[in-house]
């Protein structure tokens, strides 16, 4: 017996045609000794509606107001999860239309067991005995992603974009051959192809690129969802929901490094303009003052990325520079005003015009030269590189946002990866 989960987006299941169009793709993987699940989202634009009917039911206004989080979560949790079981249903008629025995299993059906963080529940256990019986004797178990049960039986979500960490966790329980995640892309690209038309799909990725990939702004998987399949070493596959059956749709292998044989220097180029840099100049120079700023930045929940340390021209100084996601920038400018007094510092800047452009590669371990090349290719440009952050599998500049979409077609072209 063998297993596959499938997971379709909110576009792909966006009106009563697509969810036929599901039916349809869902039947064609339909085969002796092979259980299926399908893991789906609300239709499109039905969960910011339904977010937004819980704001206004809470009493918030454009100006703010509403109830605090600890009154208002379990209720949004209740009301938001609805979307995607609409979802479940459309599916399992629409199978049963086609011959297909089909049926829904919501969240506290299965059970789908989270913690009580609602909001942004995380997972610990999906029980899948009954519902691995039932797929295994033939059944399409058709499942809401985004959302799951606590211990006390309260509804809870798993934070936006959830379902792909729903259809990655139940593959991970029910021990599937491979998790596919149909969406409005045919695949993984090089690069946003928006920017770079060049840009070409990926046939394999390994999970660590991905992981680098979609934390760096490619919004194909969530963050959680990649982080997930390489803890259970899930193969995933992406790949587009607007081809019929039997039309080719190769989509992209999101798989172990051990089974890419090619290793490319950098496979992918990514980049963020959510980003703004933070300079404070002329901190104190002596042990124990970058754990009192990071400190405090982490206790006001401030998610740093890059930093920089450097000397100051003052004797006994440093001039520290770090990157947060621009929301966060002027919290994090008054989290170090309150510490000014026991860190010393003259003066603190804030930039928001600041992107983040990235090269991804498992190559990059057993290659040298590598940040050469990016560097030449955006000086070749005349881009300024103001901050610099490196990993095992990648590099990351912080640039002026101006030249965001510049950077990142040099960077494309320095790399070959260009389409011929
Ligand atoms: N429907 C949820 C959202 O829009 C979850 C998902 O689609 O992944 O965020
Ligand atoms: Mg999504």
């Amino acid at each position: 017996m063998s297993r596959l989960v499938m997971k379709f987006g909110g576009t792909s299941v966006g009106d009563v045609e697509r969810i036929a169009r599901v039916a349809r793709i869902v039947a064609a993987e339909r085969k002796p000794g092979r259980g299926l699940a399908v893991v789906v989202s609300a239709m499109s634009g039905e969960t910011d509606r339904l977010v937004g009917l819980a704001r206004a039911s809470a009493g918030e206004t454009p100006n703010g107001g509403g109830l605090p989080a600890k009154d208002f979560n379990d209720e949004y949790d209740v009301i938001v999860s609805t979307g995607e079981q609409v979802t479940t249903g459309l599916l399992a008629l629409a199978l049963r239309r086609i011959g297909i025995p089909a049926r829904s299993w919501q969240n506290w059906q299965i059970p789908f067991r989270t913690d009580d963080a609602h909001s942004k529940a995380r997972i610990f256990e999906i029980e899948e005995s009954e519902l691995g019986a039932s797929m295994d004797a033939g059944v399409v178990a058709v499942i809401p992603g985004f959302q799951g049960v606590t211990d006390d039986r309260r509804i809870t979500t798993l934070g936006r974009g959830g379902s792909d960490t729903s259809a990655v966790a139940v593959a991970a329980a029910l021990k599937a051959e491979r998790c596919d995640i149909y969406t409005d892309v045919d695949g993984v690209y090089t690069t946003d192809p928006r920017i770079v038309p060049k840009a070409q799909r990926l046939e394999k990725i390994s999970y660590e690129e991905m992981l680098e990939m979609a934390s760096l702004g490619a919004k194909v998987l969530q963050t959680r969802s990649v982080e997930l399949a390489f803890a259970h070493r899930v193969p995933v596959r992406v790949l587009s929901s607007f081809v019929e059956p039997g039309e080719p749709n190769p989509g992209t292998l999101v798989c172990p490094e051990e089974e890419i044989v090619e290793k490319q220097v950098v496979s992918g180029v990514a980049y963020s303009r959510d980003e703004a840099k933070v300079t404070l100049l002329g901190v104190e120079d002596h042990p124990g003052v970058a754990a009192e700023i990071f400190d405090a930045l982490a206790n006001a929940n401030i998610n740093v990325d890059m930093i920089v340390q450097s000397e100051a021209r003052q004797e006994g100084r440093q001039n520290i520079l770090f990157t947060c996601p621009e929301r966060e920038a002027a919290r994090a400018a008054e989290t170090i005003e309150a510490i000014k007094g026991k860190i010393g510092v003259d003066e603190i800047h804030i930039r928001r015009d600041v992107a983040k452009v990235s090269v991804i590669g498992i190559g990059m371990r057993s290659q040298v030269g590598v940040a050469k090349t990016m560097f030449a290719a955006l000086a070749q440009k005349g881009i300024n590189i103001e901050a610099i952050a490196t990993s095992e599998i990648k590099i990351s500049v912080l640039i002026d946002a101006a030249y965001t979409e510049l950077a990142v077609r040099a960077l494309h072209t320095a790399y070959g990866l260009d389409a011929a």
